[in-house]
């Protein structure tokens, strides 16, 4: 064995415990820490010849790298949707990586840490109230959940037309109606051969809303000649977390053939909360859907759900099988995870979903989501008092979308650049119903009452 290597074996306690320490340094600084990173170096140091070891490496690490590390995972990183990490979360994370294992099986031998992601996921399916005939699993994030799901709706569409598009490829484009998709369920389309540009936009309830307008829909829907096709709904935009009604979707899948898939990367959480549950009111009647597992869920990144309804199972093995391996077996006989979505070799990422759902259950999940929430309508009512700013929408959910009022484009990105050059809270720009906004999504257990605080004064220095 290499001597460094020999080493570090011979050291794996002490150079752990100096990467957790270097880790909870972090933590514990971190409602503190910068929401934005120092100048990035671009000198870049060539791969050494003789390596220095671990404890070499992280001290590389701390002199080049650690200032670069922003408080992503703390309480006021409010830009995109980004949720921080729970202590259970962190804690089975951890272990993941030090269990290694390639999460695949159910049963037989060998690695069967697919048993956990089963049962994970049924905790998740209770977590969201939704049914029991899903089958669901892990995958990277919820754009790669919106593609296995399209990926068998895809598959769905060509069994009703009588062709494998598995086996002989897309013949032609077919129709797939949304009215806010998301950018990554595009990205998705285009990923799949059907085309981003062959979504066909059905209106919203109106140019403030982002909710599909469901007359319009169903008019559409007519247009089609019973032909088939993929809806895509939003449990959940990211601008307003605007909600298509799910339960008038539910009513027209009894009269036409479509497949729904509905994308509530963080907006699915809604279910948790019997305040706003009933934004999702008929999503279990879905054929398949989309959440986040790295949001509001609070687990390190990469990590988000698919839900596919059971009885799409062959569909599901047919888009996904690894067919050209006969010693994985029969893929509806031995489960095996790598039959049902892209990846093959896999992290065993359902472990800290499995740590945190255990150790704060769906109580603890409630609270997060209510004081989110809250925390948002507290921020939107400063906004909606205030001299200087406006709403771009009410606030549904958990997300803020406003702007300067009596301002132009430019004066928004200036007051943006400025606070987010304060390094105390993080936002991202937007555009909406005409206009240039600033989104702030609140996704983070740790935030609080004085964060939001914080925030406003930061706000009002930033306008002054
Ligand atoms: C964040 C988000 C996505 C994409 O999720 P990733 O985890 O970044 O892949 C898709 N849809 C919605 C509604 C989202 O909020």
């Amino acid at each position: 064995m290499n001597k460094q290597l020999q080493y570090d074996l011979n050291n794996t306690r002490q150079l752990l415990t100096q990467a957790l320490e270097e880790g909870l340094s972090y933590l514990q600084n971190i409602n503190a820490a910068p929401t934005s990173a120092a100048k990035a170096t671009t000198d870049f140091a060539p791969l050494p010849t003789d390596g220095a070891g671990g404890s070499d490496a992280l001290s590389e690490f701390r002199k080049r790298f650690k200032d670069l590390m922003v408080a992503s995972a703390g309480p006021r990183y409010w830009g995109f949707v980004t949720g921080g990490t729970t202590p259970a979360a962190i804690m089975g994370d951890m272990l993941a990586t030090i269990f290694d294992q390639n999460t695949q099986t159910v049963k037989g031998h060998g690695d069967l840490s697919g048993i956990i992601e089963f049962e994970t996921i049924d905790m998740l399916k209770e977590l969201f109230s939704l049914p029991d005939d899903f089958l669901g699993g892990f995958v990277t994030g919820a754009t790669m959940s919106n593609f296995t799901c399209l990926g068998v709706a895809r598959q769905w569409v060509g069994k009703q037309k009588g062709v494998d598009i598995a086996k002989k490829g897309v013949p032609s484009i077919f129709p797939i109606l949304s009215a806010v998709p998301h950018s990554s369920s595009i990205k998705a389309l285009s990923m799949l051969g059907l085309g981003s540009s062959n979504i066909q936009i059905v209106k919203t309830i109106d140019p403030t809303r982002e909710a599909i307008d469901i007359a319009a829909l169903e008019e559409k829907i007519q247009l089609l000649n019973g032909e088939p096709f993929i809806l895509i709904s939003s449990g959940g935009t990211v601008n307003t977390v605007d909600y298509d009604d799910a339960q008038a979707i539910a009513g027209l899948k009894e009269k036409y053939n479509f497949w729904w898939h509905v994308d509530a990367a963080f907006g699915g959480f809604a279910a948790i909360s019997p305040a706003y549950a009933h934004l999702l009111a008929g999503w279990g009647k879905a054929d398949s859907i989309t959440v986040d597992g790295h949001k509001w869920l609070n687990v390190p990144y990469e990590s988000a759900f698919f839900f596919v309804k059971e009885k799409h199972k062959l569909l599901q093995v047919e888009t996904y099988q690894n067919s050209n391996a006969p010693y994985l077996g029969d893929p509806l006989e031995n489960f095996s995870f790598l039959n049902f979505l892209p990846e093959n070799s896999r992290r065993f990422k359902a472990l800290p979903a499995w740590f945190t759902l255990k150790a704060y259950g769906k109580e603890g999940y409630r609270e997060i989501v209510e004081r989110n929430i809250s925390q948002a309508m507290q921020l939107g009512e400063f906004i909606s008092q205030s001299d200087y700013f406006e709403l771009l929408a009410p606030v549904r959910l958990n997300t803020v979308c406003f702007t300067l009022k009596n301002s132009d484009s430019i004066a928004v990105q200036t007051f943006l650049d400025r606070i987010n050059d304060s390094g105390k809270v993080f936002m991202t720009p937007t555009f909406f119903n005409g206009r240039k906004g600033i989104r702030a999504a609140l996704v983070n257990w740790r935030t609080t009452e004085e964060d939001v605080k914080i925030v406003q004064k930061e706000m009002m220095k930033a306008v002054s």
